[in-house]
C-alpha cells in the first residue's frame, strides 16, 4: 500500500517584495560587507529613487525594501519613505545599521512618514563584539538606542539580521538570548558569503559549521518558540536537520542568478566565459551545486532530473515516478539562445536534492543522490528512511 504522509511543515508564502537601493554609501566599515565594491561614496539622486519605486508598484508589488550601502544616510531619505506612502506602498521596511535612528525625531518622522519596519543589522550583544566587526566605536550603543526606541513604538515590526562568521558564531545563543530579553521576535541569521570585504577577509570570517553545530542548533532552538520568528539566509540546508522550517526558500536561487549576477550565468552559457567569481570561493558560496549544473549543462548539453529515492518509492505522491520518463533540459542547438532562467528552475524541483545524517546507514547510499529539497521542507530528513 502507498504511503500517505503526514506533512511537517506548511510552506510559507513567499511575498514579492521591490527592493530599492538608496545610497552608494555607508557610515560603517563591516569586516564582511558585500557591497564595498559597489560603493562610490553616492546617493541615488531622488528622481531616480522614485522612478524605482515607480517600477515596483507597476509590477503590482506593494511591499518595498530601502536598502543601501546605508539608506538612512541618504539627505532625502524621509521624504523617500513618505513618497512610497503615497505611491501605495502598504508595507514599507528599511534594513539598517541602526544609527541614524538614535536620534529619536529621525526615527519618529520616518514612522509618521508611513515606515512599517525597520531591520537592524547588529552582530554582537556587546560593544565590543558588534564594533570590532563594524569597525566604528560606538555603533553598538547608537544601535540598541534606537533598536529600543522603535521597540517601544506600537505597530511598528521590528527585527534583527545577524552575519554568522567566525567572529561571532560561538556567542549566537548568546546574542540571541540579549535580544529576546530587550523584545526583539524577529530574527534573519544570515551566513557569510564569499563576496566583497568578506572575501578579502576570508580567513578571518569563514568557519568550519559542523564544528560550531552546538552554537549554531542552541540558536535555532528558538525559532520553536510560538512568539519568535526566525529565518536563515544563505546557511547550507544540510546543517538543518531538525530545523527545516528554516530552509531558505529554494526560489531565492532565482534572485542570486537573475539579478544582479544574471549577465555572467548568461555570458558562460552563451558565449563560454567562465563566471568571474568561478574558483577557490564556490566551496563556501551557497550556489555551488547551482553553479556546478551550470558547469555540467554547458559542457554536456543537458540535465537530467535525479532519481526520487528508494526510501520514497511507496509514498503516494511519488506513485509514478518509477515509471514515468525523468525530465530532461536540453541546450537549445544555438547557444546564443540559452537561458540561465531555464536552468535555475530545472534546478530547484529537479536536482536540488538533500540527504540527512541516516543515510550513511544506508546500503543505496553510493547510488542515492537524496530527496528534493521541497521534499525536505514539508516532510523532514526524518522521512528518509536507511534501508537496511
Ligand atoms: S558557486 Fe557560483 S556564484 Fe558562488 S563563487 Fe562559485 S561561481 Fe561564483
Ligand atoms: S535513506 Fe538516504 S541514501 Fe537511503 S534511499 Fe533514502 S535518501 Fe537514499
Amino acid at each position: 500500500m502507498k504511503r500517505t504522509p503526514e506533512k511537517k511543515h506548511t510552506l510559507p508564502n513567499h511575498q514579492k517584495r521591490h527592493w530599492v537601493r538608496l545610497t552608494r554609501d555607508c557610515n560603517l566599515r563591516c569586516v564582511f560587507c558585500l557591497d564595498k565594491d559597489a560603493q562610490d561614496g553616492t546617493n541615488i539622486p531622488f528622481p531616480a529613487v522614485v522612478d524605482d519605486l515607480q517600477r515596483g508598484r507597476d509590477r503590482g508589488v506593494v511591499r518595498v525594501v530601502l536598502s543601501g550601502g546605508e539608506p538612512t544616510i541618504h539627505p532625502d531619505y524621509l521624504r523617500i519613505v513618505s513618497r512610497a506612502r503615497e505611491m501605495e506602498y502598504t508595507h514599507i521596511q528599511t534594513v539598517t545599521n541602526g544609527k541614524m535612528f538614535c536620534y529619536k525625531n529621525f526615527l519618529d518622522q520616518a514612522v509618521t512618514g508611513g515606515l512599517t519596519e525597520i531591520t537592524f543589522s547588529i552582530h554582537g550583544h556587546t560593544a565590543q563584539l558588534h564594533d570590532s566587526q563594524v569597525k566604528m566605536p560606538g555603533s553598538f550603543v547608537q544601535a540598541m538606542a534606537g533598536l529600543t526606541s522603535a521597540l517601544k513604538i506600537p505597530g511598528l515590526i521590528v527585527s534583527v539580521d545577524i552575519v554568522l562568521s567566525r567572529l561571532n558564531v560561538k556567542h549566537l545563543p548568546e546574542m540571541l538570548e540579549f535580544f529576546v530579553g530587550v523584545g526583539v521576535r524577529e530574527f534573519d541569521l544570515l551566513q557569510v558569503i564569499p563576496f566583497g570585504l568578506a572575501w578579502q577577509n576570508n580567513s578571518g570570517l569563514f568557519y568550519d559549521i559542523e564544528e560550531n553545530l552546538p552554537y549554531l542548533r542552541k540558536a535555532f532552538e528558538y525559532s520553536k518558540r510560538p512568539d519568535i520568528s526566525l529565518w536563515t539566509n544563505r546557511f547550507p540546508p544540510k546543517y538543518l536537520e531538525g530545523f527545516e522550517n528554516l530552509i531558505q526558500y529554494p526560489g531565492k536561487l532565482r534572485d542570486e542568478v537573475l539579478g544582479e549576477a544574471k549577465d555572467m550565468f548568461e555570458a558562460y552559457l552563451r558565449q563560454g566565459k567562465l563566471m568571474l567569481c568561478h574558483g577557490d570561493r564556490c566551496r563556501f558560496c551557497y550556489n555551488d551545486e547551482l553553479c556546478q549544473d551550470f558547469v555540467r549543462f554547458k559542457e554536456t548539453g543537458r540535465l537530467e532530473a535525479k532519481k526520487i529515492p528508494p526510501c520514497l518509492e511507496d509514498w503516494e505522491v511519488y506513485a509514478d515516478s518509477e515509471n514515468e520518463p525523468r525530465p530532461v533540459l536540453e541546450m537549445p542547438g544555438d547557444p546564443s539562445k540559452a537561458d540561465p532562467a531555464k536552468v535555475v528552475n530545472f534546478f530547484i524541483p529537479y536536482r536540488y536534492y538533500l540527504k540527512s545524517s541516516q543515510c550513511a546507514r544506508c546500503r543505496c547510499n553510493d547510488s542515492c543522490a537524496g530527496a528534493p529539497v521541497d521534499h525536505i521542507r514539508q516532510y523532514g530528513f526524518n522521512s528518509l528512511k536507511p534501508i537496511e
